[in-house]
């Protein structure tokens, strides 16, 4: 679990900000929901999922409550929806922290951050198309470039059991030609065997039965339509029939936002997919879902990686040097604050010359001085930091108006 410092955290926020934008913009709203949730919660993602089984974070607490920190947001958000029942379709988004307990490393966290979207109560294949394009703009709006957008879909309930027969014979028919591990996966759940990095278990699953010789006529319309609909917005994609996604609900239309910078087996900056029976699972009326989680953390590794998305401090526009006593840089902040000027001041009735160093460190646009003879004359000393222009007097009164100023002309 890291510390998220200044300026890194201001490049955090305005992630969630530019994500926010991109999603109110087509009609989703926030949704907040709590850290901790009873464990039966997360347990319907999928008892075959490490995230499920070995990565939760659960605990009893004071009132016998076997809870967890919430490993992923969908599985609240279907939670919240069977409680409360909202009108769909329910266009929700959400951003913040979950826990899972893996082995840490680049990319790689137990506290990590997501935003994400869910669309409950809709079964349109245009939503699919609706929801990767809002992910695919998001990323574009970020100024990502090496991302590539790979989709497929795992068919209806019954070709996804299908498929999942043949694959766990062609896994058997494999014996040791499958790690141990995956050996353990394909007890519970061959489908998940394909989510394998293991470089040893990469022959075996290359030889595997591929999902679209088994897709019903419908799972095929409804791909065929998903995948029209993305190239009608010129959205550039690759079918990638091995995909699979790590929790257990997903069927028909899936997808994975990939960058090409991490180590592959944390590549997947986020990933999303159309589900189904996890509202019904948790109480509520048999809905249709679909949504998408992004790695905050991953995702700006890769932006670094990329030289975009910068973390920049956002810049003063004056910083107060008072050698008066300090009333007065209280004041003129004060007012200026409430023109919309940032501007912070020197504490501690410091001398001239360590104020002007504090001010020069603060990357300030101007110094703004008061001495004795200012303060007897009604007037301010103003110095620009990032020009060579002169300083100049001015009455206090215009102090404002020649901030704007400059502001404008920078
Ligand atoms: P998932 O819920 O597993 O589909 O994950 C969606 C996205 O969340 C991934 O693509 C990652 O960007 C991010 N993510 C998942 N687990 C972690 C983790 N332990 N540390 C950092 N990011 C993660």
């Amino acid at each position: 679990m890291r510390d998220i410092l200044p300026p890194e955290s201001g490049r955090w926020r305005r992630f969630t900000s530019v994500f926010a934008e991109v999603v109110e913009a087509a009609g989703y709203q926030q949704v907040i929901s709590p850290l901790l949730e009873d464990l039966g919660v997360f347990v319907r993602i999928g008892d075959a999922t490490d995230v499920v089984t070995k990565e939760m974070y659960d605990f009893v607490d004071k009132g016998e409550r076997h809870v967890a920190l919430r490993p992923e947001m969908t599985a609240s958000v279907c939670r919240a929806y069977a409680q409360h029942r909202p009108t769909p379709p329910w266009k929700v988004f959400y951003s913040g922290p979950n826990f899972r307990y893996e082995k840490p490393q680049r990319g790689r966290y137990r506290q990590f951050d997501q935003v994400g979207i869910e669309v409950l109560g809709v079964d349109d294949p245009h939503l699919d198309v609706e929801v990767i394009a809002l992910a695919w703009e998001f990323y574009r709006r970020l100024g990502l470039r090496r991302v590539v957008l790979v989709v497929n879909s795992l068919g209806e309930p019954d070709d996804r059991a299908r498929y999942v027969e043949a694959l766990r014979r062609h896994f058997e028919a494999a014996g040791d030609g499958l790690g141990a591990q995956s050996r353990e996966t394909l007890q519970k759940n061959p489908l998940r065997v394909l989510d394998s990095k293991r470089p040893a278990d990469q022959d075996v699953i290359a030889g595997a039965p591929a999902i679209a010789d088994f897709y019903s006529d419908e799972a095929a319309e409804h791909f065929a339509t998903v995948r029209a609909g993305l190239d009608r917005l010129g959205i550039e994609y690759v079918v990638e029939p091995k995909l699979v996604r790590g929790l257990d609900y997903y069927r028909r239309t899936i997808f994975e936002i990939q960058g090409g910078t991490l180590d592959s087996a944390q590549n997947a900056l986020g990933g999303g997919g159309r589900y189904d029976g996890l509202v019904e699972a948790l109480g509520g009326p048999s809905t249709p879902g679909i949504g998408f989680a992004l790695g905050v953390d991953r995702t700006l590794l890769a932006c670094d990686d990329e030289g975009v998305f910068a973390a920049v401090a956002p810049p003063l526009d004056a910083f107060l040097v008072d050698i008066t006593g300090g009333q007065e840089a209280a004041a003129i902040t004060a007012e200026l604050r409430a023109a919309g000027l940032r501007s912070d001041r020197a504490f501690d009735n410091r001398s001239m010359k360590a104020q002007m160093k504090l001010a020069n460190r603060s990357g300030a646009a101007h110094a703004v001085i008061v001495g004795d003879a200012e303060l007897a004359s009604g007037t301010v000393l103003v110095k620009p930091l990032r020009t060579d222009g002169e300083q100049v007097g001015i009455a206090r009164d215009d102090l404002i108006r020649h901030l704007l100023g400059s502001t404008s002309n920078d």
